[in-house]
């Protein structure tokens, strides 16, 4: 499993001084090609960093992530930026990632000129056909980016991710500074790419409506942890950790059967930096037995394709008693 730990050497709060935070706690999980797998959990529960580990935009401490079979842990540089050709990521402010001097369409085929795969003609044909590809007029390939709405931008920092057809893109909260109904439509967008070019997305957000919309498979995290994996209609239809059926308390039930009692999500997170020893839930777990407070519970399979990190379901063979 990955993971990373933040040293608060540097913190300026001298109660957090020399002190660590573990982000990401030996996290595990496969992505299959064209494959979407939702990774859903509050702020701060450390699904960005693991982003960011994936694609080693910081380094983990411990774990191995391979792509394809290649390791992208231990890649030297030169191995490193040439893997960068196969993973991209969408952040969540089109506008911070895009050069406002660059217009969209030298932004777009940045990609092509920095991996040396196509000459300034055919970069200026490229702008087009991507312009085209994610719903936007290939003659305005031309266009800065503040003349494009905030839709519009999102797609236009898409555009650039799938420039090059990586098999991996790591979208962290692509969608979530958008308007509901420009949501939906680059959500749309995303998935009707992923069929046409099959690619794989991490698809990382803290709305689990949106996750529901784009996903095969779900992972829920908590403090640094993935306490629940499933295939997304297994997860909805019947959430195992207390956690997820928490998470899904705040999201409308889509048919009768998930309308069922849920309780709300109660007590406080616990500080990352002073994690409790057993299961980090137990805090605010509305089921939390004696043995939470001291065993730290493992992912372990409850149902065909579903691993669940919880106490109740040990040796139960998924149904809680
Ligand atoms: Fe709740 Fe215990 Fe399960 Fe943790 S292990 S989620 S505290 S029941
Ligand atoms: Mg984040």
């Amino acid at each position: 499993g990955i993971s990373k730990r933040f040293d608060l050497d540097d913190a300026l709060l001298p109660w957090v001084k020399g002190r660590a935070v573990q982000a990401v706690d030996n996290v595990s999980f496969d992505l299959a090609p064209g494959e979407t797998l939702g990774l859903v959990g509050e702020s701060g529960c450390g699904k960005s960093t693991l982003g960011r580990l994936i694609l080693r935009l910081i380094e983990p401490d411990e774990g191995e992530v391979t792509l394809a079979g290649e390791a992208v842990t231990g890649a030297s540089r030169a191995r490193l930026k040439a893997l960068r050709r196969s993973m991209q990521i969408v952040f969540q402010n089109p506008f911070g990632s895009l050069n406002a001097r660059m217009s969209v369409g030298e932004a777009i085929t940045e990609p092509l000129r920095a991996f040396g795969v196509a000459g300034p003609r055919k970069r200026k044909e490229e702008a087009r056909r991507l312009l085209s590809l994610v719903g936007l007029d290939p003659d305005h390939a031309d266009r800065f980016p503040h003349e494009f709405s905030g839709g519009q931008r999102q797609r236009i920092a898409i555009a650039r991710a799938i420039a090059l057809e990586p098999p991996l893109v790591v979208c962290d909260e692509a969608v979530s500074a958008l308007d509901v109904s420009v949501q939906a439509q680059v959500l749309n967008l995303l998935k009707d790419l992923k069929t046409r070019l099959g690619m794989a997305y991490l698809f990382i957000s803290h709305d689990l409506a949106v996750v529901r919309h784009v996903s095969d498979r779900v992972a829920v995290m908590y403090l640094g942890s993935i306490v629940e994996i499933a295939d997304a209609d297994a997860l909805f239809a019947s959430p195992k950790h207390p956690y997820t059926v928490a998470l899904l308390a705040s999201v409308p039930a889509e048919t009768p059967q998930e309308r069922k009692e849920r309780a709300p999500l109660e007590g406080q997170v616990p500080s990352p930096i002073d994690l409790p020893a057993g299961c980090r839930f137990a805090g605010r777990c509305p089921k939390v037995m004696p043995r939470c407070h001291t065993e730290r519970p493992p992912l372990a399979e409850v149902a065909p394709g579903q691993r669940v990190a919880c106490h109740l379901y040990e040796g139960a063979g998924g149904t809680a008693p």
